[in-house]
């Protein structure tokens, strides 16, 4: 398989390919996301099974209902996939991508669960900043897997 799109965990422990780019994706707003990825909301990416890879590791996954699984690095936590078992397609949290911006959400599903403020109106209100305009920060050493593959022992701080 060639990757068209590569992703992981934080800490790198865990790495995934996908040899085809991502079909429909969705903002889900329901509450089952919501804890899944301790955030308003998730973001996931639907390739069919063929067309995914663990390339580094073989994550666990939490059954979360009878339908459904969610991959998850046991050693840093980030959210990886969520996958329905009658389905022959898996999902993959666009934030674990090492390009998210190459993946546009198509919708907004599970609207039951959405947050009141999770709307345009209220978030182009908020004020804006971004990491390199606070002095706190200067100097700071990432342990965070870089954005692209890594030979095999990358490690964090390494
Ligand atoms: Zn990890
Ligand atoms: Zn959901």
């Amino acid at each position: 398989m060639d990757a068209v799109l590569t992703g992981g965990c934080q800490c790198g422990a865990i790495r995934y390919a996908l040899g085809a780019m991502p079909e429909g994706t969705s903002i889900c707003h329901c509450r089952m996301c919501q804890k899944a990825v301790g955030g308003p909301f998730a973001v996931y990416a639907p390739v069919r099974m063929r067309d995914f890879a663990w390339t580094r590791g073989t994550p666990p996954a939490f059954r979360s209902s009878t339908a459904a699984e969610r991959h998850f690095c046991p050693a840093c936590g980030t959210p990886l996939t969520f996958r329905y078992f009658h389905k022959d397609w898996i999902d993959v949290s666009i934030g674990s991508l090492d390009q998210p911006e190459r993946v546009t959400p198509q919708r907004h599903v599970g609207n039951e669960g959405r947050i009141p403020w999770m709307v345009g109106a209220v978030l182009e209100a908020l004020p804006v900043s971004s990491t390199t305009d606070s002095p706190t920060l200067q100097g700071l050493v990432s342990y965070q897997h870089p954005d692209h593959d890594t030979p095999a022992g990358w490690a964090p701080g390494a």
